[in-house]
Parts: C-alpha cells; structure tokens; sequence
C-alpha cells in the first residue's frame, strides 16, 4: 500500500465513511482514525497500530450536545469543565451508551469522549456525520507524532492517507479525566494528565482532583498488570476498581535508550560523544516544552546515539504531564558520581 499525504478533506471523510482507518490531525497529536460506530473500522485501528485490544480509544465528537448522545449519566460538573475547555484537549470518561461497540471502550462500560479543536479533524466529523475513534497515529509503545512527515515515517505502507494540518499546537495528549468515580466519591479522577491541568480543572469545577489516582504512575489496565519482568498477569478483583486501564509503564519511547537525570549540566558541559543529550531549557515555557517535545525526541531518535538524556522540568501545570510522558518513554536514570556514569534501569 503508498502512503501519500493529503490536504483534501472530502477524500479523508470518504475513507472514514468507507470503514477505513487514516491519519487526522488533531491539535494535541495525529490520530490514526476511524469510524467509531463501526466494529470492522475499530479493528483495524488496533491492527494498524500493533494495539492490545484493552487499550481502549477516545471517541472525537464535535459538540458537548454530543457528550450525552454516547454517555449517561453525565454530571453537572463536566458540563461547567466543557463550557470552559472544550474544543480542547481535554477527554471526559462517563458512562457509556449501547450504541458505542464494546470494541471501542476494551469491553468497559465506560467511554472516553473527546472535542477536538483543529479544524480539519471538526470538519471531518461534521461532514461525515460520525463520531470519530483515534488513538495516536503511531506503533504501540512509540513516540507520538506531532505532524504529517512523522507519521509516514511511523506507518508507511500501512494507511492510505495522512490528511496534513500542519504541525500540532499543543503537542502532548489530552488530559483524560473520568466521573464513573466522580459519581460515587464526589472527586474528579486524572486518568492521564495533559494540557489542561489539574488546577485549571479544580478551579472551574470547584471539585478537588482525587491525589491518589493523579500521580501518572498506574501501571494497570483493564484487569491486566504489567510486572517488573514485562510479564501481563490478571489482577486481584479488588485492585480492578482501584486503577485505572490504559496507563502503561513503558510508552511514548524512542527505540534509543533514554535516561532521565538530574545531571544535565554535566552532560552539557562535558563532550561525551555515545550521549545525544537534550536541553529542553532551550524551548523556554512548559507550553513550549509540551508542544516540541516528541518531535524532538523523534529527532534524537534518528541521530542513532548510544543513548539520549534528558532532564525533567517543573513539577507543575503542564509540567506534570511532560514528567508523566518522559518518564514513561525512559530506560531508567542516569547521574555522575565521581565523574563516572552510573545507569540505573526502570
Ligand atoms: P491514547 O489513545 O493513546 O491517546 O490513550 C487513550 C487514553 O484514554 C488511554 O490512557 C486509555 O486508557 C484512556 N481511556 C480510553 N477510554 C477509557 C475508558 N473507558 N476508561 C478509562 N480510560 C479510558
Ligand atoms: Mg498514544
């Protein structure tokens, strides 16, 4: 199969309409989409990517009208996180409604529900007149793609069409929050953190944000552990309510090794020619960290060093979810004692 990148929005609808799966470009990252109403085109995301199928996917819709149309059940207080946020790259968890394929959701009763702001992925959902699944357009496990060259390196020869929107203004994924919890313990629960942060969302809905859930660190999904060996073994019955699916340990990596540290003055001081070492200094804000952050580490990628370091930024606002990302994409730590390199595996 060629891959070609396109601009025409008619041609991508038709291949969404069709039950086929293509690139979109959203403002937080590129999707790999599909019609969310139809189990075949669901399947092929999961295929396309290499996906565990309880890994369940977003579904993009275009207004907050919608959110009832595939959730119940829905609280007060997402309508008041919605009216501020949304289009945006925020994604709500509520129940779901029959009409969504059991595919879609990993067999959950639950459905994550996403309004995307660019408009090309907008008027692909309008024009089409579906609502739109789209897990990020990369392998399973890999870094993100933030514009239309990086997903052809990604799935070339896998998709027919890349819709290019130019590269991506937010860069990370969206923040995933869920009221299933929220229902029953009067607290918001951060799925994944993203842009959209956790103070902004306290602050709008006047509700606190769970601690415990929001640390980025779950490591189980659906009724599925991932243990230290990378072996998946089922869960007791009572960790399964207690955690969250979807959230992997190791994700969003480069195939070079990547070593947090704390010593990223040393790297850039002294040459050390196996290291591709990335400042993210040099991008000034977190906003700016966030939305140049896969699509330099794709860069680094390419360079083929022995290893890439980096170092984590502020542990606030967007600054979490950046943490969150780069720890998950990490082979471990790295630091200097007595000048010599000590690595320390995840
Ligand atoms: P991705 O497709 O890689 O952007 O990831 C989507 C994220 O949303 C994953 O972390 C999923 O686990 C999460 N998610 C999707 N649907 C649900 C759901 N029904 N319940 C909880 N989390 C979900
Ligand atoms: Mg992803």
């Amino acid at each position: 199969m060629i891959t070609r990148i396109i601009k025409d929005v008619n041609t991508a609808v038709k291949e969404i309409t069709d039950g086929n799966v293509i690139s979109l470009p959203t403002e937080t990252v590129y999707g790999l989409a599909g019609d969310a109403l139809n189990p075949d085109a669901v399947l092929k995301i999961f295929e396309v990517k290499n996906r565990p199928s309880f890994n369940p996917l977003i579904v993009h819709i275009n207004s907050i009208d919608d959110i009832s149309v595939y959730g119940e059940e829905i609280p007060e207080e997402l309508y008041k996180i919605a009216e501020k946020f949304s289009p945006g790259p925020i994604t709500y968890v509520v129940k779901k409604k029959q009409i969504i394929p059991d595919i879609v959701t990993a067999g959950l009763d639950s459905v994550a529900l996403r309004i995307p702001a660019h408009p090309l992925f907008s008027e692909v959902i309008r024009i089409s007149g579906k609502p739109v699944a789209a897990p990020s357009a990369n392998m399973f496990g890999r870094i993100s793609p933030t514009n239309a060259l990086d997903v052809l390196k990604e799935l070339n020869g896998k998709i027919k069409f890349i819709l290019d929107g130019g590269e991506c203004n937010v860069g990370i994924e969206s923040t995933v929050i869920s009221f299933t919890e929220a229902l029953r313990s009067g607290t918001i629960n951060i799925l994944r953190p993203g842009f959209i942060t956790k103070e902004e969302i306290e602050d709008v809905s006047g509700i606190k944000i769970n601690p415990e859930i929001n640390s980025g660190q779950v490591i189980v999904y659906n009724n599925y552990r991932e243990t230290d060996s990378g072996i998946i073994k089922p869960v007791e019955d009572r960790e399964i309510n207690l955690l969250s699916p979807g959230m992997l340990k190791n994700h969003y990596a480069p195939l070079t090794p990547l070593f947090l540290t704390d010593d990223i003055d040393y790297f850039l001081t002294n040459y050390i020619p196996a290291a591709g070492v990335i400042n993210l200094e040099t991008f000034g804000s977190l906003h700016n960290i966030a939305v140049n952050l896969f699509r330099v580490l794709r860069e680094y990628d390419e360079k083929k060093f022995e290893y890439i370091v980096v170092s984590k930024v502020k542990n606030f606002g967007i600054g979490t979810a950046i943490n969150d990302r780069l720890t998950k994409a990490s082979a471990g730590f790295v630091r200097i004692q007595n000048n010599e390199l000590i690595f320390i595996g995840k």
